[in-house]
């Protein structure tokens, strides 16, 4: 069997781990435009907090893939697909042969139109700032230059109040360095939080020293004779800055099998994470599954459920059998010692038999979304013990939620 796996990150490494223990001497090549090894993207922060070295990001060393007898084309960027003749082709002009194709090629920062070119999202990444300025987070380059820049003094202006804005303006603070955050929105988190907890997190990041500014758009960036000098508000306003990391959230990277295979948001995959095209499957960031509930479908855009898909496609792919039970939205931080987590469904709607329970202590938060007699959503602050018992209380189906919270 010829397996070829585009994207080798946390979908790609573990599909090559699953078909290998499987199909020890099948034919598998790994194509990534990476020049080097996988790294992980959930250290990036950690990384430029300076709690993990570079060398520490690597998942796999370099040798990793030749150990596995696996075909590594890494530097290059898979271009072209054709199903029919079951081949991909590659940006240097290769083009490889398959029997099974895995799609697992994740998410590009979300580049707004402010943005000046200059290669922001162009692999995936926020680009060049020695130019611009302006960077996204998602490559370890981008790290690299953010935490770069940070050292050398340069103000630090973060575009987005998302989980990757958060973590980054924490990171930024734990280095020393004073970040002003920007958030579009009327509160941080508005997309992974409800109110009251967006409102106890930006209130602890505003005392740990961190400047939040809600409700802000970007009109421009401001340029001077040396650069970047910081962004134009659409009030006109101008706020200073050497460096503008845009977090706006990630888009799957769906242009090698647009076209070919069903694309919603993300590449459309069964449980099974088949795509619509026999023998093409897709996982990770760049595949829309069906949720939990089974009552819709969803990009779920985390590290664990990446890797999950991954496993099941790898299985899949050489010819076990095994399912993904669903996307279960999930997020996770530690807001500069503060722990947060949500998950689920966060608002309750007024009609259908929808409600929540809340309780707070001091700046200790725990909100139930409750559908019928059943737990469909958390948000928990300050103590997050009962994160993990209610996570389990929803893949079980939401009842008996009481006596999990109960005091
Ligand atoms: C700063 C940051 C912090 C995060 N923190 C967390 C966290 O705390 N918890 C959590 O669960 N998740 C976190 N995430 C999200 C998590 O990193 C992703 O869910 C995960 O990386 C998805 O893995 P993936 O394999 O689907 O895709 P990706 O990691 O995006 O990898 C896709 C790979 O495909 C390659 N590729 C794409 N297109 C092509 C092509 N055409 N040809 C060749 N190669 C291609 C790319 O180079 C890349 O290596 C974070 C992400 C970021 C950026």
């Amino acid at each position: 069997m010829n397996y070829v796996v585009v994207g080798v990150s946390a979908a790609g490494l573990s599909a090559l781990r699953a078909i290998r223990e499987l199909d020890p001497h099948g034919d598998v090549t790994v194509v990534d435009e990476e020049t080097r090894p996988a790294y992980s993207r959930v250290l990036l922060t950690h990384y430029i907090a300076g709690r993990v070295g570079e060398r520490d990001l690597f998942l796999v060393e370099e040798e990793f893939y030749r150990r596995c007898g696996v075909r590594a084309l890494l530097g290059v960027r898979a271009t072209g697909l054709d199903p029919d003749g079951r081949q991909v082709h590659l940006a240097d002009g290769r083009v490889l042969g398959y029997d099974r194709l895995l799609v697992a090629t994740g998410a590009r920062a979300v580049v707004p139109a402010w943005s000046p070119p200059g290669g922001a999202g162009d692999r995936g990444g926020g680009g060049e700032t020695g130019e611009t300025g302006v960077t996204g987070l998602r490559t370890r380059e981008d790290a690299v230059r953010i935490r770069k820049a940070a050292l050398a003094g340069r103000p630090v202006l973060i575009v987005g109040g998302g989980p990757v804005g958060v973590k980054l303006a924490c990171a930024l603070r734990e280095l020393g360095v004073i970040p002003t955050l920007l958030v579009g929105s009327p509160r941080i988190l508005s997309q992974v939080a409800d109110r009251e907890a967006s409102l106890i997190l930006e209130r602890h990041l505003a005392r740990c020293g961190v400047r939040v500014r809600c409700g802000v758009e970007v009109r421009e960036v401001a340029r001077g004779p040396h650069g970047t000098e910081g962004v134009v508000l659409s009030d006109g306003s101008v706020l200073p800055g050497r460096l503008v990391v845009v977090c706006k959230g990630v888009e799957p990277r769906t242009e090698l099998v647009g076209g070919h295979v069903a694309v919603r948001r993300g590449v459309l995959v069964s449980g099974a994470m088949r795509t619509s095209v026999p023998d093409i499957y897709a996982a990770g960031d760049v595949a829309e599954c069906p949720d939990i509930w089974g009552e819709g479908t969803r990009v779920s855009a985390i590290w664990p459920h990446a890797s999950r898909q991954g496993r099941v496609a790898g299985t899949n792919m050489a010819g076990g059998r095994d399912l993904f039970d669903g996307v279960l939205p999930r997020n996770a931080m530690d807001v500069l010692g503060t722990p947060f987590v949500s998950m689920g469904v966060l608002d309750a709607p007024a009609e259908g038999g929808w409600r929540s329970v809340s309780r707070r202590r001091g700046d200790s938060y725990l909100r139930l979304v409750i559908r019928g007699d059943s737990v469909v959503g958390a948000v928990l602050v300050g103590c997050v013990r009962l994160a993990g018992p209610i996570q389990a209380a929803i893949r079980r189906g939401g009842r008996g939620w009481e006596e999990v919270v109960a005091p």
